[in-house]
């Protein structure tokens, strides 16, 4: 039997961290199995529907690199894969379950119901609307035949609930948690078709995944509380159970509370994978690679065997199971999402980085030949967070200093700093710049200075500050000509 998984996102708004991590565990479930990832638009609530939303979706699996096998833009033969357009399939469906009573009609209006929540809220603390009251309502089980009949005709406004029997075990097995059991009087009779004739989440989520053969669900944990009612609605339509896999909840760093945009606002991280309409960043913007990406969020609420915590999807892939996956929510952690963006860009090839660097330092081709750039590359791969250091980064080998380190200048004045830097401008001079670091021991050696002094003149000159990649090779990099005018620059200052 072929695995089919899906991922179902409601066109709500922007992609959390937690949605796409929930597409990246069905995307890999998936390609482990050989199996088939679908995506499926949950759009039955269209009033909640945002303009944009879906393209963002697609837009961001796209740049995450874990694209469906089926859905909207590429469709298989289980279609339609958005909700809006299978109204007809709920329909024959939600009418079998009427004719096996399995569900009724219910033409209660808010009004009434109203009334009847806020008496129960203060008698009882909380309203439901199942065995135990059903039959002081208006609906099918209440009334007659006929008048039901009479009703539906003269188009009488009414939902279709879940008939839920008391007093049943229903019993909801989850592949990595123990298994919720619960009595089914305490479910209410849930509200499967609304008003307007669309079906409630429930319904459709059920249905659909039955429909398209979906064998595992993959889903975050805010939806095991809706379990049981799942389960009974299998049951009810006597299909055979997909198997169920909740994922724990993706909390904040501090480990209180479910991650929020709110709080990647405060403190400066991005909650979304790519930019939502000028109105938020993602981590494609912030400079992450998508691989990293994906690295960091498969090991939220996932422990991985491997020795290597830094993997491409192929590994990632090859080592995933869902014996791994842990009950406890996951905390988010901004700092280890950096460090492992860091590690893939030192892991970046060459000729790869080249381009990125290319992409976002344009003006680099400007002054530099394509060796050069290489270089550029290399000297600066280390040193690379997210791909927008990369702009600052170039900035050594494209301008003079700017300012330069205050302290190490105060210290470098002790030595007569004018003077040292005439020496070392007469040196570059007329030296060859490839033979430049053996022409710098010679001088120390003659001037009888030491090695250390005259490297971090040459760096504070060359580049303002002490930190930073090999001076001699930036020197290199940059020629004879730039490097003199940075040590006259300087010769200026002092
Ligand atoms: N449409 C639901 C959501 O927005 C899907 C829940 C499920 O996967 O069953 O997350």
């Amino acid at each position: 039997m072929t695995e089919r998984v899906r991922f179902a996102p409601s066109p709500t708004g922007p992609l959390h961290i937690g949605g796409l991590r929930t597409a990246l565990f069905n995307y890999l479930y998936a390609k482990k199995n050989n199996g088939v990832f679908v995506l499926r638009i949950e759009d039955t609530d269209q009033k909640r529907k945002v303009e944009g939303s879906e393209e963002y979706i697609f837009d961001s699996l796209e740049w995450a690199g874990i694209s469906p096998d089926e859905s909207v833009k590429n469709p298989g033969k289980h279609g339609p894969y958005r909700q809006s357009k299978r109204n007809d399939i709920y329909k024959k469906y939600v009418k079998a379950l009427l004719e096996k009573k399995g569900a009724y009609y219910a033409f209660d209006n808010a009004e009434v119901l109203t009334k009847a929540r806020e008496l129960d809220e203060e008698e009882k603390g909380a309203f439901k609307y199942n065995y135990e009251n059903r039959g002081s309502f208006e609906n099918s089980l209440s009334l007659s035949q006929a008048e039901t009949e009479k009703r539906i005709d003269d188009g009488v406004p009414y939902v279709i609930r879940l008939w839920v029997s008391p007093n049943e075990e229903i019993i909801g097995e989850d592949e990595i948690r123990n298994t919720v059991r619960i009595n089914s009087s305490e479910l209410e009779d849930k509200v499967l078709v609304k008003a307007d004739g669309t079906p409630t989440y429930h319904l459709a989520n059920v249905i659909d995944d039955h429909c398209m053969e979906i064998t595992t669900v993959i889903r975050g944990e805010e939806w095991l509380p809706s379990l049981p009612i799942h389960v009974l609605l299998y049951e009810k339509f006597g299909w055979e159970k997909p198997k169920f896999v909740h994922l724990p909840l993706i909390l904040n760093p501090s480990g209180k509370g479910k991650l929020s945009k709110r709080d990647g606002d405060k403190n400066g991280y991005p909650v979304f994978p790519i930019r939502w309409k000028d109105v938020f960043e993602g981590y494609k913007e912030k400079g992450f690679l998508p691989a990293a990406h994906l690295n960091y969020i498969a090991q939220l609420g996932c422990s991985s065997r491997g020795e290597d915590e830094i993997m491409s999807l192929k590994n990632i892939i090859d080592e995933f199971d869902l014996a791994n996956v842990q009950k406890g929510g996951a905390r988010f952690d901004y700092e280890k999402a950096k460090w492992v963006n860091q590690q893939h860009i030192k892991r970046l090839k060459k000729e790869e980085l080249v381009s990125i660097i290319k992409r976002k330092r344009k003006d680099l081709e400007k002054s530099f030949n394509d060796n050069e750039i290489h270089e550029i590359a290399e000297l600066i791969q280390d040193r690379i967070v997210l791909l927008e250091d990369i702009e600052s980064l170039c900035v050594m080998f494209l301008e003079s200093p700017k300012k330069y380190d205050e302290m190490i200048l105060q210290r470098l004045e002790k030595q007569d700093l004018g003077e040292l830097v005439n020496k070392l401008k007469k040196l570059v001079e007329n030296e060859e710049i490839s033979k430049l670091k053996d022409a710098v021991f010679r001088f120390c050696k003659n001037e009888n200075i030491g090695m250390g002094v005259v490297m971090q003149t040459l760096r504070i000159a060359v580049v303002g500050t002490l930190f930073g990649p090999d001076i001699i090779r930036v020197i290199n990099v940059i020629g004879k000509y730039s490097t003199l005018e940075r040590l006259k620059q300087m010769k200026n200052l002092t």
